[in-house]
């Protein structure tokens, strides 16, 4: 798609609404590839120059996330992309499979979901 100031505001909102649905903390959105390499190193560990490669990255422990608009091709696609970034963010500790797309579709669906809570370790006695 094309990038241009008011598709970025469009994200952005789009970002906003959904971050207030799922209760996580807005994250930083980097539209471009160039804005990916011109962050600190340590932030974008793991996934820099192949950040290129993919419709969307989270960087979890940086609440940051890639959204590669030059290569989404349509206005669905995006839609999607923000959701699925947003629901790694909500739930961190899934990785993709059944549960995780399940969720991305109740996201778009509008559900709401509660703030995350890290688990409290069950000792065993
Ligand atoms: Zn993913």
């Amino acid at each position: 798609m094309k990038l241009d100031p008011d598709l970025k505001l469009q994200i952005l909102e789009k970002v906003g609404i959904y971050s207030n649905r799922f209760s996580i903390q807005e994250p930083k959105i980097l539209f471009v590839t160039k804005e990916v390499l011109d962050m600190p190193r340590e932030m974008t560990d793991g996934l820099r120059t192949s950040a290129y490669k993919y419709y969307g990255v989270s960087y979890l422990q940086h609440n940051l996330v890639f959204i590669n608009v030059r290569k989404i091709p349509d206005e669905k696609t995006l839609e999607n992309t923000i959701v699925h970034e947003l629901i790694h963010m909500r739930f961190p500790y899934l990785s993709h499979g059944k549960r995780f797309n399940k969720l991305v579709r109740q996201g778009l669906r509008e559900k709401t979901f509660s703030p995350y809570k890290k688990r409290k370790e069950v000792l065993p006695h």
